[in-house]
């Protein structure tokens, strides 16, 4: 067995999963456009530190159930490490290392003063109750105390979470302290030092950069066709706001399946019915199909909102879609991206086109930090200047060097946190 201290360090891969890799190819790919000293790459290869716990949690019906509890946190160069927490039955300390990893990237191009991190429980959130699910956040957020601070780790809202389980973290940080630290989270409800607009902020992010592709490209977004795949907070609101700006959404679907209407879905209605309902399951609307299918159909802007790994090397030739934006972190593997490359499909990458959310979560962090809350025009008005800028930057480098969107945008984001690092280097 290889001894040297390079090999030792590489051997034990605790976080190696398919989307820990697949996060890592995506960065060696960059790495090597970017030109990054070597000892510099391999700093960034890795999660500066990764922390597991063991939650316990008393059920309804008496019995206590332990579940895992993770949180990864790449690298904190530019500042505190910021990213969401998920609650869903795949949560791994490699998910969880892939996500932080882009986040350090999306935080990077946005030049938000951040590193990221990501964390997560594993556990089926649709089978607990909301007290089930309270008990679980108020004791995650209490393992998690060693490592998270304003100035240090901020958890957000990701899969099934939402303001209420920001509030619940919020709630239990500020009760060890003894008085309210509204900038420990984001995502929290406006009620307690939450931002307006950062509910809406991802899924709207995903259409001011599609709207911006459309500038480019020459195209109009209200004759846009545009499926949404996920109907949470990101493709719920992504589908609305194409809904407002005119563009013709033609499918949804959510976990329960799809629905598809040719001449157009009458987006608002089916927010109402799933705000009442929890999801779409049951409801009539045009035809149901499967998010097989849903992938599958004709289309300008295909909206990828729901989870990772639903663009494959298996389907991605049958997709028939102009555009695809990545509302989801990692929806589209490597093999995937290759065969839509080829057929000259564009893909806008995760990093930039979802970074609304992380956008908004800086300024409500900001403003929680100086006490000072601004109004909905300003933010949106702040977001589209964040996002314009970085997809600007994007777009042109990715014709300087011809390259994909994703290869600049990881590129883009990979630079500045390279610069960081060399101005700093190693502490001793
Ligand atoms: P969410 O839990 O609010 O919504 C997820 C949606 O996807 C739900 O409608 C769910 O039913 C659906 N879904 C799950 N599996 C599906 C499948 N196989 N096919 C079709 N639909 C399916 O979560 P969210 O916050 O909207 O996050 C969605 C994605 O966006 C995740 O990848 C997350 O990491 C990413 N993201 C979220 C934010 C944010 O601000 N919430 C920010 C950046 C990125």
């Amino acid at each position: 067995m290889a001894s040297t201290p390079e090999a030792l360090a590489q051997a034990p891969l605790e976080w190696d999963t398919p989307l820990y890799r697949m996060a890592v190819s995506q960065f060696e790919q960059a790495v090597e456009v970017a030109k990054v000293p070597a000892e510099i790459a391999e700093r960034l290869r890795f999660p500066e530190r990764a922390f597991i716990v063991s939650v316990p949690v008393r059920m309804d019906d008496g019995r206590r159930v332990v579940f895992p509890g993770y949180r990864v946190q790449h690298s904190s160069i530019l500042g505190p490490t910021k990213g969401g927490i998920r609650y869903d039955p795949q949560v791994t300390l490699g998910e969880c290392a892939a996500l932080a990893m882009w986040m350090t990237w999306k935080c990077a191009l946005l030049r938000l003063p951040y590193g990221g991190a990501k964390g997560g429980v594993r556990c089926d959130p649709r089978s607990l109750s909301s007290r089930e699910i309270e008990g679980l956040t108020r004791r995650f957020t209490s393992e998690l105390l060693p490592i998270i601070g304003p100035q240090e780790d901020i958890p957000a809202p990701d899969m099934a979470t939402n303001e209420q389980t920001m509030a619940w973290m919020m709630d239990t940080y500020s009760m060890q302290l003894g008085y309210a630290v509204p900038e420990i989270v984001t995502g929290k409800p406006i009620a307690i030092g939450g931002s307006v607009f950062r509910h809406e902020a991802t899924g709207a992010g995903v259409v001011m950069v599609v709207g911006r592709a459309c500038d480019r490209l020459g195209l109009r977004l209200e004759e846009m066709r545009c499926v949404v795949q996920g109907f949470g907070n990101v493709g719920g609101i992504a589908a609305l706001e194409l809904y407002e700006r005119g563009a013709t959404v033609t499918a949804v679907s959510d976990a329960s399946g799809g629905l598809h209407e040719e001449d157009g879905l009458d987006v608002p209605a089916l927010h109402a019915y799933a705000r009442e309902h929890g999801s779409l399951a049951d409801n009539d609307t045009g035809r149901r199909i499967s998010n097989e299918e849903l992938l599958e159909l004709e289309c300008d802007v295909l909206v990828l909102a729901a989870r990772e790994d639903q663009l494959t090397a298996e389907n991605a030739p049958r997709i028939n879609a102009s555009m695809i934006a990545e509302g989801a972190n990692g929806p589209t593997t490597l093999g995937a991206d290759a065969i839509l490359a080829e057929r000259g499909i564009l893909i806008l990458p995760d990093v930039l086109t979802n970074a609304g959310g992380v956008t908004v979560s800086y300024f409500e962090w900001v403003q929680d930090l100086g006490r000072l809350f601004w109004t909905r025009d300003e933010i949106r008005a702040k977001l589209a200047d964040k996002l314009s800028d970085a997809f600007d930057r994007v777009w042109d480098l990715a014709e300087e060097q011809r390259s994909t969107l994703r290869t600049a945008a990881l590129v883009g984001g990979i630079r500045e946190v390279s610069q960081a690092l060399e101005a700093r280097g190693i502490f001793p």
